[in-house]
């Protein structure tokens, strides 16, 4: 299967629960942010995002309030690096008890010391890694040497101990699809859990020049629907189609939802243009018919896959062609 069954039923179930109650907005995914301290400084990231201090995280409760209220079945702990996060192996634990899938989104550097043999395995936890490319080109976006090395012995060291353990590669402007293939490849031989590719979007503050525009994207984006029914890449068909530029789909900002030191971002990770310290502020107060628009200037060249894969499914769902071919794609590899 694409996914583990008890996380594909999660979201199925959860989905039908939301639907059956008579809501059409509903978050699936909070995107956890405790903290914005890094051990890296990325070329893709926004300066907020590494230079946050240590003692401006989150604490466990609040991050376990945003969990409760959001109600996501899938919590994404990124950050920052959530390994740095001191308390991270006691709330991991009690997402877990709560029945949530967490996904761990990390550059690995600490996956040795502070998740293999602390923190499970377990089939309710993810280890989600971060890899731009093969070794040159991720050192490079990195600005570190040896960080692909280090992720690469990781991953293995995962997989042999029983971790469930993904690779999240993100396409800029400067990657080569070649390279994107390779790493599926590696992915594979590593007997890694899937491969989720999607394409780079531009933080306010992020190195300029990086990020694709629509053509590049597309024919990017069009390589890579070629090659990925040749291996486990764990977007969705129609999301593909929807990255290569051959649909058109509305935004769904709220099905992934985002909770940070700063408190609930509205509308999305991407644009932070709200900052609500409650939850029903944030969800009530949020224009959610204008953002699924996509009318705001800042979302015209926008595909980002936590705005757009819940619109994917839905897509997909509202035909019987449709569903067949989201039936074959979970059900193989
Ligand atoms: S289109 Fe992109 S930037 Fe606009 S609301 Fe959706 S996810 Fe955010």
């Amino acid at each position: 299967m694409r996914f583990p069954l008890g996380f594909t039923l999660a979201q199925f179930n959860h989905r039908r629960r939301m639907l059956r109650q008579g809501q059409r907005r509903f978050p699936t995914v909070l995107m956890l942010e405790p903290l914005y301290t890094c051990n890296l400084q990325c070329l893709g990231c926004a300066g907020e995002r590494h230079t946050g201090k240590l003692a401006d995280r989150l604490t466990i409760e609040q991050c376990l309030q945003a969990s409760d209220d959001c109600g996501a079945p899938i919590v994404n702990i990124c950050g920052g690096e959530p390994t740095l996060y001191p308390e991270l192996p006691e709330l991991v634990a009690a997402l877990i008890a709560r029945r949530r899938y967490v996904l761990l989104c990390t550059n690995a550097i600490r996956l040795q010391d502070r998740i293999l043999g602390v923190i499970g395995p377990d089939p309710h936890l993810f280890l989600m890694i971060h890899l731009d490319g093969m070794r040159q080109t991720h050192d490079m976006i990195c600005r570190r040497e040896g960080v692909f090395d280090t992720a690469i012995e990781g991953i293995r060291e995962a997989k042999a101990r029983g971790y469930t353990v993904m690779v999240n590669t993100t396409v800029y402007r400067e990657t080569d699809i070649g390279e994107v293939e390779e790493l599926c490849r590696l992915a594979a031989s590593l007997r890694t859990d899937g491969v989720l590719i999607s394409p780079g979007y531009e933080f306010d503050t992020a190195e300029a020049g990086l990020f694709l525009n629509d053509d590049e994207r597309n024919a990017k984006f069009l390589r890579i629907r070629e090659f990925a029914p040749r291996y486990k890449v764990n977007v969705t068909p129609v999301f593909l189609d929807f990255a290569a530029g051959l649909i058109e789909l509305p935004c769904s900002p709220w099905s992934t939802v985002n909770f940070s030191p700063n408190g609930w971002r509205g509308p999305c990770y991407l644009i932070g243009a709200t900052q609500h310290q409650r939850w029903q502020d944030f969800w009530e107060q949020t224009d959610w018919d204008y953002w699924e628009s996509r009318s705001d200037a800042r979302c015209r060249h926008c595909r980002m896959h936590s705005g757009f894969e819940h619109s994917a499914v839905e897509h997909a769902m509202a035909t019987p062609t449709g569903r067949i071919r989201l039936g074959i794609w979970t059900i193989s590899r």
